[in-house]
């Protein structure tokens, strides 16, 4: 007879079930994970709208590795990896189960480059700050899929494409970067003045909009040829790429809506987006 939770994870490896959507959570200021403000409602709206997944399958622009890694361990810790900021933060655990089994079948369902399962890494905050609001009781597992910062965003956008049956199964996947994202731009003065944006930060925002609406992934892809205001908005990939992600996860016909939908602090905004059937 086997046991109980491994009966449970051959159950879930099988079912099929309604098309997940995907997210592309905003996360900005590490400090939104314990405050209350207007993102954060935007999170919680959001996971009531959306059927409770049975797996979280998380691709955040804090974990950027040489080569592609899953996380497979039974439980995951909570990693506090920033700097300089309150106690309150560091105390901060958000005890979500891993699934190591999720992590195999997604290492095998993957051709042409090896995806590695890593045993010993936590969640990083990218995935934590925000998931915490949409799933406060840490229920649901979580794993994280690596960037690997090696790769152009057209490998990432394809990686995502093959991620794609993933949806069929129940698990949630979210990208978890801030589209806009220029630290050395951010106007200290105004850290947390909500709807605060430089002006080619949202003539980015608008643009990144407008591609995504349009379904004009290409132009995303190749964010570097869309001139200044990009530039400013994406002065290194990381924070954009799980969009990439998401884009890839996007089937014909999906509806895109956009929540939390301002820039902060000047260089950075929110905008989050739910692709759904
Ligand atoms: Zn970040």
């Amino acid at each position: 007879m086997l046991p109980l939770n491994l009966l449970q994870s051959i159950q879930d490896s099988l079912d099929k079930t309604e098309r997940m959507p995907v997210l592309f959570l905003g996360h900005g200021n590490p400090m939104n994970a314990i405050r209350e403000n207007e993102f954060t409602k935007g999170f919680r709206k959001i996971s009531e709208e959306i059927p409770r997944p049975r797996l979280i399958l998380c691709v955040s622009a804090h974990w950027e590795t040489s080569g592609t890694f899953v996380t497979a361990m039974e439980s995951p810790g909570t990693i506090h990896d920033f700097g300089g900021f309150p106690k309150e933060l560091y105390q901060v655990q958000y005890p979500a189960a891993g699934h190591p089994s999720f992590a195999t079948e997604i290492k095998q369902m993957v051709t042409g480059l090896e995806v590695r399962l890593n045993y010993d890494r936590g969640l990083d905050h990218g995935a934590w700050s925000v998931i915490k609001h949409l799933y406060p009781n840490a229920d649901i597992p979580v794993i994280q899929l690596s960037l690997d910062y090696q790769k152009n965003p057209r490998h990432h956008y394809e990686l995502a494409r093959q991620l794609g049956s993933l949806r069929e199964k129940g698990v949630l996947i979210i990208g978890s970067g801030n589209m806009v994202h220029n630290l050395q731009l951010v106007d200290w003065q105004n850290m947390d003045t909500i709807g605060f944006g430089f002006d080619w930060a949202l003539e980015a925002r608008e643009k990144m909009n407008r591609f995504i609406i349009d379904g004009n992934h290409e132009a995303l892809i190749n964010y570097s040829a869309n001139g200044k205001a990009f530039n400013l908005a994406i002065p290194t990939p990381e924070h954009f790429l799980p969009l990439i992600y998401v884009l890839g996860l996007k089937e014909n016909g999906e509806k895109i809506s956009f929540f939390n939908d301002k820039a902060v602090a000047g260089s950075l905004t929110m905008t989050s987006v739910k692709i759904s059937s």
